[in-house]
This record gives C-alpha cells, structure tokens and sequence, in this order.
C-alpha cells in the first residue's frame, strides 16, 4: 500500500470514526500467516506464536478508549487512540454503518457507540502495530527520518541525493522505486503510474537514465501521488467504504490491452522481478 492509500483511508477515517469511542474489540479473529501485531517496536515481525500472544492483550489497550485523530506517515495509516497509535499497511480498512452486516473475517473489528465499525482484514499480510507515541505522534522507537514525499522536505536535491547514495549495479528502475522500502510510501501499487507519467520503462537500467530522466522521475512521483490522493484513489482500489476511487489510471489492469491516453499504442503486461509490470512499449520505451 503507498502513501496514496493510506492518505485516503487516513482522510476517510476522520470523516468516521474520529471521536468514536470503542465499546467492543475483536482481535485476531482469523489468525494469517503473514498479519503482525506488536506493542512495541522490539516486537514488530516477531514469531508468528508470540504475534498471536500479543494480540490478545489489545482489547484491554482498546476498549472505551476514544478515537483522537487520524493520520498517513509514508508506509502507514495512523489511528490514534489514547497514548497510542495503531498503525497498519496492505490492509483492507471497512467502515461499516450502523446495522450493517458485519464481515465474518477480519484480523481487528472496532465496534463503536453509535452502532458503525471498523474492520481490518488482510488477504497477503501486513502489520497490525499498535505502540506508544511522543509528543510528535510518532512511534517510540521507530523514528524514520525519511521525508513525506509530499513535503517539501523531498525535495529535487533529496531524490538527486538519494541517485548518487545509490549503488545501481543492475538495478532497473523498478527495482529502484518500488523495492527495500527504498523510498517509503511508494510501492509496486503505484509505480506504473510514475513510470508512465516520466516516460520510463519499468526494466530500464538505472544506471543507463540520463539526469533528466532522473529530473522527470521526481516530476511524476510530486505530480502522481498528490493528483491520486485528491481523486480519492485510484479506479483499481477499494477505499474506506469500498467504492473504487477516481483517478483513472493510465497503465494497470484495467488498461491492459486498450490503447495508451498519450500515444495510442496497446497497453502491455509482463512477468517481471517476481510480480507484472504494466507499461506502453512506445512512450515507455525499453
Ligand atoms: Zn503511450
């Protein structure tokens, strides 16, 4: 999940759920592999048995306590609940009204007072943290001194920074955006849309971009991220209430097969660096 999606659930949460109070927790409903809880940030990834340890010491953490505020930090969406947030990524957040038909899977449901809930549940995996905050809302002992890239902190001369700290051997340009957590808040669900908008082909070798391509990345990661966030997501993402979003997206499966916007040309997908890239074989030449 990029930044673009927690930023939508983040601003959808405060619409609903700010100001509730919690009067009923469910956790770890539906155990996964791959779902994270930690109180601590020693904890985060532990043993998947500890994991579950963890998790059921949530719902004393949560139960009367009110929802504060809401916030979107790079990787996460932040909930902020008494002194602590919980913290979540690659999950699908449902808000539910009042007498809706509760989900019967879910990793966290949050009932409220006035009948509306909150379900997280994950299909691949991801982390359910919920840890103690400083005076900056941040998480105690897990700072990350990475720029918002909607700041102006992450700026020109950041990203250009980042190129020469960068070893690129034979790393392509989609290794380099999307992979290590790299740049945090962006990943593969928003990748082919940067790439589309700098004219880059995802399997391009960084180490064969000129300076102005770099100058064209960073272009379209301050024009994408923000243009999508305004649009309430893209039109292949569910959001809080489970409409799609409305950014139409230029290169992804719903444009498989169809001509490019720019160019014309047949939109083309591929098995690539374990997952598939999307991309016009005419403005994104390889
Ligand atoms: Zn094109």
């Amino acid at each position: 999940m990029s930044l673009v999606e927690n930023m939508v659930y983040s601003n959808q949460l405060n619409e609903t759920i700010k100001d509730k109070k919690i009067i009923k927790v469910v956790v770890n409903q539906n155990p996964h592999t791959f779902v994270w809880f930690a109180l601590n940030p020693s904890e985060a990834y532990c043993e998947h048995s500890k994991s579950n340890e963890i998790a059921t010491k949530y719902e004393s953490l949560l139960l009367n306590q009110e929802i504060k505020s809401t916030a979107a930090k790079r990787t996460y969406t932040f909930v902020y609940i008494g002194n602590r947030t919980l913290m979540f990524n690659s999950m699908s957040a449902i808000y539910h009204t009042k007498d809706a038909k509760l989900p019967k899977r879910h990793q966290l449901l949050l009932e409220f007072e006035d009948g509306t809930a909150l379900s997280l549940c994950s299909s691949l995996g991801g982390p359910i943290f919920l840890f103690e905050i400083d005076e900056k809302g941040d998480p105690v002992g897990y700072s990350n001194d990475f720029p918002s890239l909607l700041s102006d902190d992450f700026s020109l001369e950041f990203f250009m920074n980042l190129f020469e700290m960068t070893d690129f051997r034979e790393m392509s340009t989609k290794a380099f955006l999307a992979t290590k957590n790299r740049i945090p808040g962006l990943d593969n669900s928003i990748l082919h849309e940067i790439l589309w908008e700098a004219k880059l082909n995802p399997k391009t070798k960084m180490k064969t971009l000129k300076e102005e391509d770099f100058i064209h990345m960073y272009q379209a990661i301050k024009k994408v991220f923000p243009d999508v966030i305004a649009k309430g997501g893209k039109d292949t993402e569910k959001d809080l209430y489970g409409n799609f979003g409305g950014y139409i997206t230029h290169v992804s499966k719903n444009t498989l097969g169809k001509p490019c916007t720019r160019c014309g040309e047949i939109i083309v997908k591929e098995a690539y660096l374990g997952g598939s890239v999307y991309y016009c074989p005419n403005c994104q030449k390889f």
